[in-house]
């Protein structure tokens, strides 16, 4: 069987690895190159109790996907010899205020009703910790599950994965329609050619409204990195000022993100690079002296209640696995599960009920 992947980020190259190590025939097709998109621009944080996710469906589907990360991680490593940087540093929430301070002692409680760990770390034990600290940071939470990976060398790990096991990919190759026949997909309509196949996994991020009628939409976001020394920070800080990401292995802090409807408005900003650094020395005041390596922005795909689309369409043949918003690349190990047990074990996920595109035909 052959099957039609497009859109060559976190989803899809997932999702063709896995078909391919199952034995089929698949082709990636991508309009621009593949490992890019918004999976390259990300940060990488493994961070559904950080991100403050309520109790239900969508929280479950985050955390089985983060108790897959490592498995998933080390599964690349085998096949590429790439380590991806997986690293479970924990991610620890400051809170800026009183007000910040309930509302994150209100979560954590909210977690810990559900099994889930955590704890409250004050400012004073903080201090013994890191040498400058943003003078209202009054504590914090601190998440010892949730984790990153470095986001950049899983995206070449997955392009590498392609390359040498021989999935065609067709790159520089904008899709432009989906062809049918009596209900059934039968190929993808390129800016270049036809493509066709038994199956098509639509995975193009946040573009993929452009291709069918479901409701996916770009959410900007803004990032930058500067230098840090290495092992300087040995965990994520997570506020509402900004989110700083040191990577294990390199000396990098990577900073993020904005988030704004402006549509496909491509450029670094003012404001938005503002924001970032100010968060920045709101957290940790002596860094206003490092360089800054690069700058750099991205679109998160998103849907109306910013939860994914994911499995059947109304076209035979043709599934969806989009629509990730802030959590795509935590998301990527659960829905390839979801995706390869529908179509090659013709089991239907609980999941798949929920994430369905047909929640917003009214
Ligand atoms: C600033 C920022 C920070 C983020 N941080 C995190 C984080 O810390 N943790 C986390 O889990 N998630 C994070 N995300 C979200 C995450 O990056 C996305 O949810 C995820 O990358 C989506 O993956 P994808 O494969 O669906 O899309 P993409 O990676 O965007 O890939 C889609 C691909 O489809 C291709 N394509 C589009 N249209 C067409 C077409 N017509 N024809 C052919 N190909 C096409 C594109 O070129 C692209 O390569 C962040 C996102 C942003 C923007």
């Amino acid at each position: 069987m052959r099957i039609v992947v497009v859109g060559g980020g976190i989803i899809g190259l997932s999702i063709s690895r896995e078909f391919h190590k199952l034995g089929y025939e698949v082709v990636v097709v991508d309009k621009g190159e593949i490992g890019k998109g918004a999976s390259w621009v990300a940060g990488g944080m493994l961070a559904p109790q950080s991100e403050g996710l309520e109790p239900g469906i969508f929280l479950d589907f985050c955390l089985e996907s983060r108790d897959m990360y490592q498995a998933f991680t080390k599964e690349i490593f085998v096949d590429t010899g790439l380590d991806v940087g997986y690293w479970k540093s924990g991610i620890f929430c400051p809170a800026f205020s009183l007000e910040e301070k309930v509302q994150l002692l209100q979560k954590l409680t909210m977690y810990k009703n559900l099994g889930l760990s955590g704890e409250w770390i004050d400012r004073e034990d903080l201090e013994k910790r890191f040498s400058s600290l943003g003078e209202d940071i009054v504590g914090g939470v601190f998440y010892p599950e949730d984790a990153q990976v470095d986001n950049r060398l899983l995206m070449e790990a997955l392009t590498l994965y392609c390359r040498e096991y021989n999935i065609m990919a067709y790159e520089h190759s904008k899709v432009e329609k989906i062809i049918t026949s009596n209900g059934k997909f039968e190929a993808v309509r390129t800016d270049k050619n036809y493509i066709d196949g038994d199956v098509c996994i639509l995975a193009a991020g946040a573009w993929s409204g452009e291709i069918a009628d479901i409701p996916v939409f770009p959410i900007k976001g803004e990032m930058s990195a500067v230098d840090i020394k290495k092992g300087e920070l040995d965990m994520v800080f997570f506020s509402s000022k900004a989110y700083l990401i040191p990577r294990k292995d390199y000396s990098r802090l990577v900073i993020g993100a904005t988030e704004e409807k402006v549509g496909f408005k491509d450029g670094n900003t003012v404001k938005g690079v503002l924001k970032l650094l100010n968060g920045l020395i709101q957290t940790f005041p002596h860094m206003r002296d490092r360089n800054i390596q690069e700058m750099w922005y991205g679109y998160r795909p998103a849907t109306p209640d910013l939860e994914p689309i994911l499995g059947e369409s109304d076209i035979e043949g043709l599934f969806y696995a989009t629509g990730h918003h802030r959590n795509g690349i935590l998301l990527a190990p659960i829905t390839v599960k979801v995706i390869t047990d529908l179509i090659h074990k013709r089991e239907k996920s609980e999941y798949l009920e929920s994430f369905s595109y047909k929640r917003f035909l009214k």
